[in-house]
């Protein structure tokens, strides 16, 4: 899921990797969510709007100021699709071999 549709119609960024949301925003005039909407810090990997992934979303995903940090810094963060697909294969956790 990379973004949430509120009742008021507006839509809430989801981060790909820890899943924090941002605050609802209109969309921009082509029905798509806009990085520009987005409070200052968050950040997008386009995709095309009809490219569908394994979750079953669409479009562009999302990431937010605190995961954008951490990539920054060269931490590699594994998206929730891809965490859940080792922890259904393996069954442990994560090690970063640090
Ligand atoms: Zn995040």
């Amino acid at each position: 899921m990379n973004t949430v549709t509120t009742a008021s119609g507006r839509v809430r960024a989801c981060c790909e990797f820890c899943g924090r949301m941002s605050r609802p925003v209109a969309l921009a005039s082509d029905g798509r969510l806009s990085l520009f909407d987005l409070p200052r810090g968050w950040s997008e990997a386009p995709f095309r709007p009809t490219f569908t992934h394994p979750d079953g979303s669409t479009g562009s995903l999302w990431q937010c100021p605190a995961c954008v940090r951490r990539l920054e810094r060269g931490e590699g963060l594994p998206s929730r699709a891809d965490r859940a697909h080792s922890a259904a294969t393996t069954g442990s956790e994560v090690h970063t071999g640090t």
